[in-house]
């Protein structure tokens, strides 16, 4: 299952896109959101925008800001900023976690040792038994220590107060 809620996050904003991602949650990002380029990608899509630019409504066309939805950003820096998205969209902390590419934005796929065993060092193969692949890029993810250490990560910064 794929949450519905989908973000575009600004330029400014690359860092937290990463961890909607790790959550699960599909995030567009990079260098060419911003301003207009921003919201068309928000509108055409369907996507939540998320700025920390307060005087984009002011820079941008009616009729674009009309169709648009903005969520500004109130937080300076995550891992508040992270918080603040999961409290005002009522993200789930814990159910997608890895279930989407960092760097692609796509969903990833479960697959079978056998499919991508000339893809992985020896010591992988011989410890890990669950493979899942993003069909964007081709990378192939497992439970290695980096996933560990962002589990550890996400629950130290999402515990509750
Ligand atoms: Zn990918």
């Amino acid at each position: 299952m794929i949450p519905e809620i989908r973000f575009v996050a600004d330029a400014m904003l690359q860092s937290l896109a990463k961890w909607i991602r790790l959550l699960g949650y599909d995030c567009a990002a990079g260098d060419l959101f911003h301003g207009r380029a921003l919201l068309e990608k928000a509108v055409a899509e369907n996507r939540w925008v998320l700025t920390r630019n307060r005087r984009l409504p002011e820079e941008m066309p009616h009729i674009l800001l009309a169709r648009a939805e903005i969520h500004l950003v109130a937080s300076e820096q995550l891992p508040g900023q992270l918080r603040e998205l999961v409290d005002r969209f009522a993200l789930d902390p814990v159910a997608f976690r890895f279930t989407r590419c960092l760097v692609c934005n796509e969903p990833l796929f479960p697959t079978t040792k056998s499919q991508v065993a000339d893809l992985l060092p020896p010591s992988v193969l011989e410890t890990k038994d669950r493979f899942w692949r993003c069909h964007s890029c081709g990378r192939v993810f497992w439970q290695g220590s980096h996933v560990h250490r962002s589990i550890q990560q996400l629950d130290y910064w999402l515990k509750p107060p």
